[in-house]
């Protein structure tokens, strides 16, 4: 046999360093809340005091989750230097307050066409370029990059997939490389299973979660702590075989109970001494986690005295993860107004079908969010144009913000076929068209206009929401307001309040004699924290309960 590439991987061994490093794994099945575990776990951490940064791993072909379809995978999220991720990453930068990079999400595609790169350069010249060791290095060395980058204490790397999945294979063995690597005393495993309850015996078994940390041991990582989820917290006894089974301390087995949101679980996580079992684990000193101000954050957001109700006119609203940073910023802004923001979600094409906007009657705002294509464009049309005559608040994003004019010139200017040359190439009017440098561009992946850019703000309502004049917001797009039309469509008062920095290019809109009709060509909910919710979001959650007492 031939050893030779074993060897590579033996001359790659870096030295010992003192970053920490904690796995977050998963078994039995999908969507049992590693992200939010290791979240928690990041957040609980960072109130000790550390430094956290954190990493998702997910292991598809796709190079970046920005040609993947909202409908399987929910929201594309996008980051400050224009890389679209997985919606993961949102709730990392959430949690952490931290702005992240496209170095935090690894996937499986990525790390191919840099090994491929790499061999067509010449740099693995005469070896034979295998998984292991090449792939297996180069997951090990982006992990550890992105990690020395952040400048962390601590970095939570969030393994996508389950356990025993063949895509997760070779990042199995690169988390076991990390391990054996650092030193034991600076990686740990946290492993989230399932518990479930079988309905007539009410009984929780432990049996799915003992399979899958065999899985995980076979593949030669021991877990430290499992978390199990399970509707209610793990009975004692349930507890204690998942620790014996496991061949852990029980004070290693964390329960995680369905909780009324997400914000809860690092609370929940707390009670039972989750932070100190990781320092201990890490060899770190245990610090009392500060949490009043999360705490703070959480009883606002379960405790309101008033309730609106806001309109998401989408495409994917049957996953609700389509816009979970809508979600997320609309509850944000909630919690500081003190009112419980409800969601009506609305499914643009049915709009369009039924030919009437019956189904927006009773909601106090509406928001028409990001999006592509026909399907649906003429629903959120009408829900443009009905949040305008009928002085309902309304926040277009993106879509929302093109679509939004598109209306204003069909309905005030009297441009009939105005449209988008997204929807209607060559059309009569194209009032949203094609980004210059955009023409010609044919591959779809990470062209678009991505990621930060500055706007200039002029005096209106977003530039009191910002309290500033100029604002870095994150963008996806690849058409604009077309130039040609600006100076009739602000002459009816819609007015561009916000532009880049050359003037040229339209970034906020308002319309003059109403309420609250702002929109903006970037996506302010990507920026969004617990704290600080978007402003244009916070705008109107404002006067959609203003519109509401005024009955
Ligand atoms: N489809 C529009 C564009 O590409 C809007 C994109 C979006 O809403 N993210 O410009």
């Amino acid at each position: 046999m031939d050893h030779r590439p074993y060897r590579v991987l033996l001359t790659c061994i870096s030295p010992l360093s003192q970053m920490k490093y904690i796995i977050v794994t998963g078994g039995v099945l999908s969507g049992l809340g590693k992200g939010v575990t290791s979240s928690s776990a990041g957040l609980l951490l960072q109130c000790a005091g550390y430094k956290v940064t954190a990493v998702k791993i997910d292991p598809y072909l796709n190079v970046d989750a920005g040609t993947m379809n909202p409908y399987e995978h929910g929201e594309v999220f996008v980051m400050t230097d224009g890389a679209e991720v997985d919606l993961d990453l949102g709730n990392y930068e959430r949690f952490l307050k931290c702005n992240l990079t496209s170095d935090h999400n690894i996937t499986t595609g990525k790390v191919f066409k840099k090994v491929i790169e790499k061999e067509r350069r010449g740099d693995y010249l005469g070896q034979t370029v295998q998984i292991i060791p090449h792939i297996v290095r180069e997951i090990v060395d982006e992990i550890k990059g992105a990690a020395k980058n952040a400048k962390a204490d601590v970095c939570v790397v969030e393994l996508g997939g389950t356990v025993g999945d063949i895509e997760s294979m070779p990042f199995m063995e690169a988390a076991r490389l990390l391990g054996r690597e650092e030193g034991r005393e600076n990686v740990m495993f946290i492993h989230t299973t399932l518990v479930p309850v079988l309905g007539s015996v009410g009984e929780q078994k432990t049996k799915p979660t003992q399979h899958s940390v065999k899985e995980l041991q076979g593949l030669g990582i021991r877990p430290d702590v499992i978390v199990g989820r399970s509707e209610k917290k793990l009975d004692e006894d349930i507890a204690s075989k998942i620790a014996f089974f496991a061949d852990i301390p029980r004070e290693a087995v964390i329960s995680a109970p369905d909780a009324k949101s997400i914000y809860e679980v690092p609370l929940i996580f707390l009670e039972q001494k989750f932070p100190e079992l990781i320092e201990k684990r890490l060899g770190l000193k245990t610090k009392k986690p500060d949490v009043k101000k999360w705490k703070d954050f959480v009883d606002r957001i379960t405790n309101a005295d008033e309730e609106v109700e806001i309109a998401i006119i989408g495409k994917y609203t049957s996953l609700k993860d389509s816009y979970i940073s809508h979600e997320e910023t609309l509850r944000y802004a909630g919690a500081l107004l003190g009112c419980k923001v409800n969601i009506r979600w609305i499914e643009a094409p049915d709009l369009e079908d039924s030919g009437n906007t019956d189904e927006l009657e009773g909601v106090d705002g509406v928001i028409v969010p990001g999006g592509f294509g026909s399907r649906g464009s003429e629903g959120k049309i009408m829900a443009a144009g009905w949040a305008r005559t009928n002085q309902v608040p309304y926040l277009g994003v993106c879509f929302g913000f093109q679509l939004a004019t598109v209306e204003f010139c069909r309905n005030v200017l009297g441009l009939k076929n105005a449209n988008s040359s997204e929807l209607v190439p060559d059309g009569e009017h194209s009032v949203i068209d094609i980004l210059p440098e955009q023409e010609g561009v044919k591959d779809m992946g990470a062209t678009m206009r991505l990621g930060d850019h500055e706007v200039k703000v002029s005096d209106g309502k977003a530039k009191e929401l910002y309290g500033s004049d100029v604002i870095f917001e994150r963008h996806r797009h690849r058409y604009e307001i077309n130039p040609d039309y600006i100076e009739q469509i602000e002459a009816k008062g819609m007015k561009y309040t916000g532009r880049n920095s050359s003037g040229r290019r339209m970034e906020i809109l308002e319309l003059e004699g109403h309420p609250y009709f702002v929109a903006s060509q970037f996506h302010p909910e990507f920026k969004s924290r617990p704290d600080e919710p978007s402003p244009l979001h916070l705008g109107l959650v404002k006067a959609a309960l203003d519109y509401k007492k005024s009955g």
